[in-house]
């Protein structure tokens, strides 16, 4: 292993797309690294899409390439299932607390998914947007690295910790693990702590929660995965058919004022490219898109002008004021067409709600002296040695967050260089 460039490492904070590409771009010009992500794995929002732009690939292409950088690095120390929980000192001389919680399995012995066979305690799969259900050991999904089990102790049934006790090697789950903490120095800090798509519960004239066939673009990232709760089918969720005519509904809850009063910017594109999912894969369904405004971005217009000509996809100018749902789960949408001014009458058999970003830092706050505009994305800090990037810092799409996770990385080595 060559010496690192500097004694002095770089924390970064949350393990997606941006924290990776920062992590591996400044270890691999000699930085220490110290990789932190709240989360049982690294890949954040990306990991859990079905297709990604700009080339419309399974998130494993990017993803099992970073997960290789950063496995045969050591300058980067990955924490998984970390908060961070204090940092004190000066700008370029910081000491960080963590507290890494417990995952149970130790990592000592190798487990896999048969150890969980047995067990009958389960726990919501958060990894599929809430749809259906995992045993209390699970892996959190297919390609997660770090791939380790995880054991969901809250929902670990006594009976099924006895039958565990019994069935896995010793040493290989410690199902009184406490929380640890860890001290460390760091020089430069980058945030890079993503987004939560917004509650479209909140939105309430949109029916989710209360039309069973009401789902979010998040949703239907993995209804159309492979590795989702249908195997890639797209199904109502109300009763397992399949949509023969799918609307989607743009800005729900954005660009609103008793909502979020901005635009996510990547909202449109990513209905355009589900709009495409559903053609795919049932070729004969019908799909609407309403809008207030389509906003694809820069060289992805052309993407557009493609869904333009497709005679199964029909973009309709208005603004939904409200979704009811039918007997036999068929839903109705209150909404005119703004351009022809006539009222949409027919029903659709799925609704799919483009909700936007909200930073996770307008709920989840760190212990930093971080300056935040009213939505949470934070505005400031880089005087201080603390670099934010990609929905940190305001709504992108991937390409660009990946860039701004390499402009932190050249941004916090400057910063340490220089101090
Ligand atoms: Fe609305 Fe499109 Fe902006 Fe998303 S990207 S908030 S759907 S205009």
């Amino acid at each position: 292993m060559s010496k690192p460039k500097s004694d002095k490492a770089i924390l970064v904070i949350g393990g997606g797309i941006a924290g990776m590409t920062a992590a591996v771009e400044a270890a691999e010009v000699g930085y220490k690294v110290v990789l932190v992500e709240k989360e049982p794995f690294l890949g954040g929002r990306v990991v859990r899409m079905n297709q990604y732009f700009p080339k419309l690939c399974p998130p494993t292409c990017g993803m099992e390439i970073n997960y290789r950088r950063i496995r045969q690095n050591p300058l980067i120390s990955v924490y998984t299932l970390t908060e961070v929980r204090q940092v004190s000192g000066s700008p370029g001389d910081y000491t960080v607390t963590l507290q890494v919680n417990p995952r149970y399995v130790t990592g000592k012995v190798d487990l896999d998914e048969s150890a969980a066979e047995a067990l009958t305690s389960q726990r919501v799969d958060a990894f599929n947007a809430g749809m259906g259900k995992t045993k209390a050991l699970y892996r959190p999904h297919p390609m997660a690295f770090p791939s380790k089990m995880v054991l969901d102790r809250k929902a670990l049934s006594e009976d099924d910790k006895a039958k565990l006790a019994a069935s896995v090697p010793d040493g290989a789950i410690d199902f009184d693990m406490q929380p640890q903490t860890v001290e460390l120095k760091a020089a430069a800090i980058i945030v890079a702590t993503g987004w939560a798509p917004y509650d479209a519960g909140k939105v309430e004239n949109l029916g989710f929660g209360k039309c069973k066939n009401v789902i979010t673009n998040i949703m239907m990232e993995r209804l159309a995965s492979e590795a989702g709760p249908t195997a890639g089918k797209i199904q109502r969720p109300g009763d397992g058919k399949e949509p023969a005519n799918v609307a989607f509904v743009q800005c729900a809850g954005s660009r609103d004022e008793n909502h979020l009063q901005y635009c996510s910017g990547v909202c449109c594109m990513a209905s355009m490219k589900q709009a495409r999912y559903v053609r795919e894969k049932l070729p004969e369904a019908k799909v609407t898109i309403f809008y207030i405004d389509i906003r694809p971005t820069g060289r992805h217009e052309d993407f557009y002008y493609e869904l333009l000509g497709d005679e199964k996809i029909r973009f309709v100018k208005g603004k939904v004021a409200k979704i009811t749902e039918a007997d036999g789960g068929a839903l109705k949408l209150d909404v005119e067409d703004s351009v022809t001014g006539t009222k949409i009458g027919e029903a659709f058999d799925l609704v799919v709600l483009a909700t936007g970003m909200v930073p996770s830092l307008a709920t989840e706050k760190l212990p930093l002296d971080l300056p935040q505009d009213d939505y949470g994305f934070v505005v400031g800090g880089e005087d201080k040695g603390i670099f934010a990037a990609g929905v940190a810092r305001h709504p992108i799409e991937v390409t660009r967050t990946v860039k701004e996770g390499t402009a932190a990385a050249l941004k916090a080595i400057q910063y340490i260089t220089q101090s």
